[in-house]
């Protein structure tokens, strides 16, 4: 809970949130004039029990709080962190840089990480994104020939030890060429097994189809899903996506593949960002766009001249159909020094980045439904009835109110029960 500007309905478990706003994807209600789908909702025992257009809902005993026209989200899913590295700034300064220094930057710092360090920081992570109303999370974990092994072994605690808060999902990352050894392969595909999931980072490698073919025909045959930060630049000759697609069709991989970034389309002609997003389309491919990491990173090597920033074409790609989510990405690291496990953050900055319109009504499912669908989640995000009371409610009650302000009040509401969380100090980090 992060701003109580309502009575709570304390240890109750039955009672009606009334007169909130869902956007419409995230419910199966008519919208109203106003675009927004205006509802009293039956919250009982941790489910939505019933869901009716305000005003309509059955007569009734319970206690009825009256939201005001606020807006309401299903809990927020984020399908792009990097948990692992997050708040390293709290300890370490980096000169801002382009991605090829700050990859290396971070392998260096990497090399001071304990299980302890290692351990606060995610800690400190988790707890943001719970208290921000966030449910479940996937976060990439570097998987380098040279990684420690207890940090795996740290990440993977946090699975159990967040169940039911967080739900987490960890994806092994490794750049493409690293897989040119059978003996890495052998140890990555160890951890991805027991995840489900392999992450991959591909930029300007040669020779991308043939080597992502043997990878994917693996992971095919064992029924992971694949994870890539791809084409996270700005120069047309970056030509991975358009790989990645032809090879998941070659390959017929069946389960989801995730491409991350992909803001090289931007620099492309028309007739060739058509003929790409086309063959990713056939392909199924899902994306997400990390916009708060491409606009500090992209266009860095300027001397202080601002420059063109990269950010993923979201609303061109979401017409066309696609599966688009946002995601927090590098959260105060080598990557990006700015940051928070906030997805309402993201949504706020890269719908002004991305010229999308009315964030809050209109493009709620980047950080609710279009994630948990990436991710395989069981229930992705629209409030109906038998739905977990897994809930965010803004006092925001239009697009506006809720980008205005920095930080966007709301309660968070797990199990029907409004929660008391508060979003830890920076002390707790380094004090
Ligand atoms: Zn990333």
């Amino acid at each position: 809970m992060r701003d109580h500007w309502l009575p709570s309905p304390g240890n109750n478990q039955h009672y009606v949130l009334g007169n909130v706003r869902i956007p419409p994807a995230l419910s199966s209600l008519e919208p109203g004039s106003n675009g927004w789908c205006e509802a009293d909702i039956l919250i009982e025992n941790g489910e939505i029990a019933s869901v009716a257009p305000v005003g309509n809902m059955p007569a009734t005993t319970v206690e009825y709080i009256d939201a005001d026209k606020g807006i309401l989200y299903s809990g927020l899913v984020d399908c792009h962190t990097h948990l692992d590295k997050a708040h390293v700034t709290a300890f370490t300064d980096f000169p801002p840089c382009n991605l090829l220094d700050a990859i290396a930057a971070m392998a260096e710092n990497k090399k001071s990480w304990t299980a302890e360090s290692l351990s606060a920081r995610v800690e400190f992570s988790l707890k943001s994104a719970f208290a921000s109303g966030v449910r479940a999370m996937r976060s990439h974990v570097d998987f380098n020939p040279d990684t420690s092994d207890f940090i795996w072994g740290v990440m993977s605690e946090f699975i159990q030890s967040y169940t039911g808060r967080v739900d987490l999902q960890l994806s092994p990352l490794a750049n493409i060429v690293h897989f040119d050894e059978a003996e890495f392969c052998k140890r990555i595909y160890e951890v991805a097994a027991k995840q489900g999931v392999l992450g991959l980072f591909i930029y300007d490698q040669s020779d991308l189809q043939n080597r992502l073919t043997p990878i994917f025909e693996h992971a095919n045959a064992q029924g992971w899903d694949i994870d890539l930060h791809v084409d996270e630049g700005l120069d047309a000759s970056l030509d991975g996506l358009n790989a990645v697609a032809k090879v998941t069709l070659a390959t017929k991989f069946t389960d989801k593949v995730l491409c991350g970034h992909c803001v090289a389309l931007n620099s492309y002609d028309e007739e060739r960002r058509k003929r790409v997003i086309d063959r990713s389309l056939e392909a199924g491919l899902h994306f997400v766009s990390l916009p708060v990491t491409n606009l500090y990173l992209q266009g860095r090597e300027s001397n202080g001249l601002p420059q063109l920033r990269g950010m993923t074409p979201v609303g061109h790609l979401s017409d066309k159909g696609a599966v688009v989510s946002f995601g927090a990405d590098n959260v105060r690291d080598g990557f990006c020094a700015f940051g928070e496990f906030d997805p309402m953050a993201v949504l706020n900055l890269g719908a002004q980045i991305g010229h999308l319109d009315e964030p809050g009504r209109d493009w709620a499912a980047l950080v609710t439904k279009n994630p948990a669908h990436s991710m395989g989640l069981k229930w992705q995000g629209e409030i109906t009835k038998d739905a977990p009371a897994d809930l965010v409610l803004f006092s925001a009650r239009s697009s506006g109110e809720l980008s205005a302000r920095g930080e966007t009040p709301r309660v968070v509401i797990r199990n029907g029960c409004w929660l008391d969380e508060k979003l830890p100090d920076y002390r707790e980090l380094n004090g």
